[in-house]
């Protein structure tokens, strides 16, 4: 028998619309004390069965995984991941013949609330974000293996990921290697080389690929400056566009060691790129060189929010840096991905940012996340990542 939570009066109604986070203070009472991960039922004040999921102590108190009253085995995982399949068969990314790196499961947007998997080449890297989703990790690499036959390794990099309050800890360790996994991907047809055990979050940022094309399409014969340019995205598009010229600045020397890498990769012969290590803010307030396309696409500067003035402020620093030295008839790729920031209060901080460098700016585009990153309709907060392109005159 699983414990059974009972919301306060009033508290099913974001439930009743399929938004599947438990703030702990919609609990009215369990009839028990479960431990974190553990499922748990979510009943309203009336009784009526609203949904189960993950319980994890924090303010976020449960993640449901399904709305309906069913049985969590293994064709639960399996049908959750074979709807994942599905979906992303239908937005042409899975058996593409350019692009062989990309999310398989968003959490949230999956309606998988801690999951994330992303395959990279024949690997597919699990992050979990809940302890819950930890505990399942035997169910769900099983129902991965039916899902694919050319799986050659599974690697579990969530060691860093799970909420550091919890006991519940693990080491980042490969769950399945059949073979030396090939760690060169391919991204509309651009090689890149993809360190899922060293680097950042699974070892790439995916969710950039359309907006990295789109950088492709501006770089005509242009010097390209791509701040935070961790393994070098943009500036490998940059360059496959014909760029004149491209810096990538990143504060990790490994990350720019990667990013030359990368450029190497794919343009052996051409001489058009520098690797920089140094601080974004710093490059732009010191520079001399002049640029005619910026890409600022930093860390999440505010992960909770009650840093959300300083990260604001942060967004309007950077920007106002890169309208100043921007060359007339520039362009801005300029993202935010966090979020607790909102596409508005990102649009605000940018504007304040082009008032005060006193340049004439046009908006060109709104940015996003590509659709192997989904937004659940019923969980706006999906919607992570934010862009424009801005038009300096
Ligand atoms: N644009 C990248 C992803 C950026 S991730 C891509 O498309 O793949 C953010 C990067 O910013 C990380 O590589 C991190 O090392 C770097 N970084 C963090 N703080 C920085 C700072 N103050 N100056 C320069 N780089 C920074």
């Amino acid at each position: 028998m699983r414990i059974k939570a009972i919301l306060k009066s009033g508290k099913d109604q974001s439930v009743k619309r399929f938004h599947p986070w438990i703030f702990s203070g919609a609990i009215k009472k369990m009839d028990g004390q479960p431990k974190d991960g553990e499922l748990i039922d979510v009943f309203s004040n009336k009784d009526e069965y609203l949904g189960t999921g993950h319980f994890q102590n924090g303010s976020i108190a449960i993640r449901l995984i399904t709305f309906n009253n069913e049985k969590i085995d293994k064709d639960f995982w399996f049908n959750k991941i074979t709807k994942a399949v599905n979906y992303r068969k239908s937005i042409n990314i899975i058996d593409s013949t350019d692009t062989n790196a990309y999310r398989l499961i968003h959490a949230e947007g999956d309606n998988l609330p801690g999951l994330i998997v992303d395959y990279y080449n024949g690997t597919l890297v699990l992050q979990m974000h809940s302890v819950g989703m930890a505990l399942a990790q035997e169910q769900i690499t099983a129902a991965l293996m039916k899902s694919f036959n050319d799986i050659v390794a599974i690697y579990d990099k969530s060691e860093n990921t799970l909420p550091y309050f919890s006991d519940y800890k693990q080491t980042n360790h490969y769950i399945l290697k059949k073979s030396e996994p090939d760690k060169l991907i391919k991204e509309n047809s651009l090689l890149f080389y993809v360190d899922w055990e060293k680097g950042q979050k699974t070892g790439f940022f995916i969710d950039q690929r359309d907006n990295r094309k789109l950088v492709k399409d501006f770089a005509k014969d242009k010097k390209v400056l791509n701040l935070f340019g961790y393994t070098g995205g943009f500036s490998v598009y940059a360059l496959a566009g014909k760029a004149k010229h491209v810096d990538t600045v990143d504060t990790s020397s490994h990350a720019i060691e990667l990013a030359n890498n990368n450029v190497e990769l794919n343009f052996a012969s051409e001489n058009k790129h520098n690797g920089i290590v140094a601080d974004a803010f710093d490059y732009l307030t010191n520079t001399n060189e002049k640029y005619d396309l910026i890409i600022l696409d930093p860390p999440a500067f505010a992960k909770h929010n009650n840093v959300l003035h300083n990260a604001l402020q942060g967004y309007k620093r950077l920007n106002q840096k890169a309208l100043e030295i921007i060359n007339p008839g520039g362009i801005i790729f300029t993202f935010s991905c966090s979020q607790v920031i909102s596409k508005e209060n990102f649009k605000k901080s940018v504007f304040a940012a082009a008032a005060n460098s006193g340049r004439s700016v046009k908006i060109i585009k709104y940015l996003s996340q590509p659709p192997d990153h989904p937004v659940n309709i019923y969980h706006p907060e999906s919607e992570y990542l934010k862009g424009l392109i801005l038009y300096v005159e």
